[in-house]
């Protein structure tokens, strides 16, 4: 005969039974001699354990009046997973015609896990305490399915291992439906328990049970953080339901679990009680909380990021207002990290990046959080201070333990800091001012020749509303039509005769008067406005040598193009269209661009200077000597004029090898050196002397608005060949800026 597992179902109503209880319940199971079938139940496991220690389970239980009961009995052996003993009514209901027939059935290979899990988990109850069940079952004794309600407990054998007494009644009629929601909760993984209004258990399924650690019972004891289970108690309270996920005590450790909670009413008392679902999530948990960790951590370091940052500093922001603390935040930015990159390469830098954090994080220890926000860029935020003078003597020793050396690459080197301050709540009560501000105090410790520190004060405050307002003024000032181009002329070094003229921006500003381009042209260029400006001034300038040529002066029109205008892609349209636009000749145009242009080496850079010059535009390379100066490098771009940097010819005496060396490739190179600020006689016969063509500089002018370069122009054609600048300067001082 084929037979389904022994054991199935539970109904919800079926609560476990405590055996002291029910002696003590009005229904009357009172003891072991009377013929019950309640009569079992209300013997204690540990009853059967003495009457068994000696005797067959035969004698046992046949020597009573057991066998002749109408309620089925029988014992199952959960280790062989066999009936071992059952009483006559019990044959029946197993289909089976004698006792030694159901004894010889074999019943694991027809079992599902879940039911021998099942089994065990019973098993183990009953090893931890003298607990009994009452169950809605199924068998399927021969293929068909048998109902009934079922009470069972454990039962020792003689052998010290535990089986299970089981006593049964033939189930009421009962829905299909019920009964199969009834087997669904024994079967399910998800653990399912109901609890009195103390947090007591009174029901839980088998899988709620096998998550229940031996020394936890109610409902609060459970619960890893005591908070959480105050939590779900005062939502139920206020919403009747609640679904939280939250840290557990289970027979796994402390493990995830996702509670939906709700109150009902327990069927069998009446009383109010909740019922808990839960399923373990803690693998879902981990990968959750392992991308949140990558996704807020630097992977080179381990530090928290800027990502991080962003989210818990408001946090501790707030906290800091309600306990009235004093927070620090320190920029630190290593000084010179990129020459260890460029010359010892990236994975020195790394290393290098990892020995500075692992610095930093030892000198904060318990002081505050350590963060690198990027590149060689880190913050810490000290917290708990009683004084600010806690702040500069961190600082002071930041900076000192930063003297020491650190060795890379089995090189060693210096890598020292220089840290800006900002205080809370002093400076700003805002995450983003409070950084803005510690970073341009830091700028201040990098002027102050770095390897220092520097805390954030009003002047530097009345230096960012400075900058604010210089912003909000920039930006309306093109349509305000507030810029001019001034001219400062180029002229040939052997004939003083003016060659070109080099467009230089000044800005009228409403109230503070004329402005130096060096007084907006960095703050233009961070705000994206370059382009802008820079394509007024290209237009202007080609409008200007346009018209020159057109009243006579074929002279040669230069204009500085920044660096930052490379990055936007209609700066080339911009520039092949001013021929259209304006009316200029391209040969009189030069464009003055940086080495830092030409550094870029790209093949953007490359391709668009090569367009511009085949539409027949020259190309001058600013400030020569200030940056990379590589002469060699020069050659792979299309260059026509080269100006040697002022700071060579005010030191000529000192320059002269470098400059002449400089003068001479640019002869081999077919490349026309200008010199720049040419402010002496001596400084121009030097020039002349070696053969650099051009120059320009105070000693004959310096940069003059549009009609006085013009009259200058026209003056120059009527004096030609003079001697003396003495002739013409005096002229000009009126109209420069
Ligand atoms: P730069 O291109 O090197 O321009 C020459 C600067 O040197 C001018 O300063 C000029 O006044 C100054 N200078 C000329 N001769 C002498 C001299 O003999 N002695 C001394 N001490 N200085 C002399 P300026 O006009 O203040 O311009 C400063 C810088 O601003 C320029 O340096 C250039 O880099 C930038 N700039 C000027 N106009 C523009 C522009 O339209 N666009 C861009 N992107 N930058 C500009
Ligand atoms: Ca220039
Ligand atoms: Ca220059």
């Amino acid at each position: 005969m084929n037979m389904k597992p022994a054991v199935v179902t539970l109904e919800t109503r079926s609560a476990p039974l405590d055996l002291a209880k029910r002696q003590e319940t009005p229904c009357g199971y009172l003891n072991r001699t009377i013929a019950y079938h309640g009569i079992l139940l209300n013997m204690p496991a540990t009853n059967f354990h003495s009457v068994a220690e000696d005797k067959t389970i035969e004698q046992d239980i046949a020597s009573s009046h057991i066998k002749s009961l109408r309620t089925a009995i029988w014992v199952f052996d959960i280790d062989h997973s066999k009936v071992v003993w059952a009483n006559e009514a019990a044959l029946k209901v197993w289909g089976a015609e004698t006792l030694d027939e159901l004894k010889a059935r074999e019943m694991a290979s027809d079992m599902s896990v879940s039911v021998a899990q099942r089994l065990k988990q019973y098993q183990e109850d009953f090893t931890k305490s003298d607990v009994s069940y009452a169950e809605v079952w199924t068998l399927y004794p021969d293929g068909n399915p048998v109902t009934l309600d079922v009470h069972f407990k454990g039962y020792h054998f003689s052998d010290g291992r535990i089986g299970m007494l089981c006593e049964a009644m033939s189930q009421r009629s009962e829905t299909p439906d019920g009964l199969r929601s009834a087997e669904a909760l024994l079967h399910t993984s998800v653990m399912i328990s109901l609890y009195d209004q103390n947090g007591n258990v009174l029901y839980s399924n088998p899988a709620a049970r096998a998550s229940l650690p031996e020394n936890v019972n109610n409902l609060p004891d459970r619960f890893f953080h005591q908070s959480d289970y105050f939590n779900l108690t005062g939502q139920l309270q206020l919403n009747g339901g609640c679904q939280t996920s939250t840290q557990i005590k289970t027979t796994r450790g402390v493990r995830w679990h996702e509670i939906t909670a709700r109150e009902c009413l327990d069927a069998v008392t009446g009383q109010k009680a909740i019922l808990l679902s839960e399923i373990d999530i803690t693998e879902l948990k981990e990968t959750e909380q392992h991308a949140q960790f990558l996704a807020d951590h630097d992977t080179l370091t381990g530090l928290p990021n800027r990502n991080f940052v962003q989210k818990i500093i408001p946090k501790k922001l707030i906290s800091a207002l309600e306990f009235d603390e004093k927070l620090a935040f320190l920029l630190i930015d290593v000084d010179r990290f990129k020459t260890v990159n460029d010359t010892l390469g990236h994975a020195a830098g790394d290393d290098l990046l990892v020995q500075v954090s692992a610095r930093l994080l030892d000198i904060s220890k318990n002081k505050g959080m350590v963060a690198r926000l990027g590149g060689d860029e880190f913050l810490i935020c000290l917290s708990n201070l009683q004084s600010w003078d806690e702040v500069d003597e961190f600082c002071i020793r930041l900076v000192r333990e930063f003297q020491t050396i650190f060795t890379i690459s089995e090189k060693e080197l210096h890598a020292t800091l220089s840290v800006g301050v900002s205080r809370y709540p002093e400076d700003a009560d805002n995450i983003h001012e409070l950084l803005r501000f510690a970073d341009v105090a830091m700028y201040e410790a990098k002027k102050d020749g770095r390897n220092n520190y520097s805390c954030f004060n009003s002047r530097l405050r009345e230096k960012i509303d400075g900058q604010m307002t210089l912003e909000r003024d920039l930006r309306g000032a093109i349509e305000a039509n507030q810029f001019e181009l001034f001219y400062q002329p180029r002229l040939n070094s052997f004939t003083n005769e003016i060659v070109g003229g080099e467009a230089l921006i000044r800005w009228n500003h409403p109230t503070r008067g004329m402005l130096m381009p060096n007084q907006f042209i960095d703050t233009a260029e961070e705000m994206g406005l370059i382009n802008e400006i820079g394509d007024w001034v290209m237009t202007q300038a080609a409008s200007e040598q346009a018209y020159l040529e057109q009243i006579g002066f074929p002279i040669t029109v230069s204009l500085n193009l920044s660096p930052k205008q490379f990055d936007f892609t209609n700066m080339l349209a911009n520039v092949l269209s001013l021929q259209e636009r304006t009316g200029c000749s391209p040969e009189k145009i030069e464009l003055e661009i940086t080495e830092t242009t030409l550094m870029r080496n790209d093949k953007f850079t490359r391709d668009l200077l090569a367009t511009i010059q085949d539409r027949g535009f020259g190309i001058a390379i600013d400030d020569f000597g200030t940056g990379y100066s590589n002469l060699a490098y020069i050659q792979n771009y299309p260059v026509t004029s080269l100006k040697i940097d002022r700071s060579f010819i005010s030191n000529i005496d000192k320059n002269h090898a470098v400059t002449q060396l400089i003068v001479s490739l640019c002869k081999l190179l077919h490349i026309n050196a200008v010199a720049e600020g040419v402010e002496t006689q001596e400084q121009l016969d030097w020039l002349r002397r070696h053969g650099c063509k051009e120059y320009q500089g105070f000693l004959f002018s310096p940069p003059i608005n549009r009609s006085a370069f013009l009259q200058l122009l026209q003056s120059q054609k009527g004096l030609m060949n003079f001697e003396s600048e003495n002739q013409i300067y005096p002229l000009l001082q009126s109209s420069t800026g």
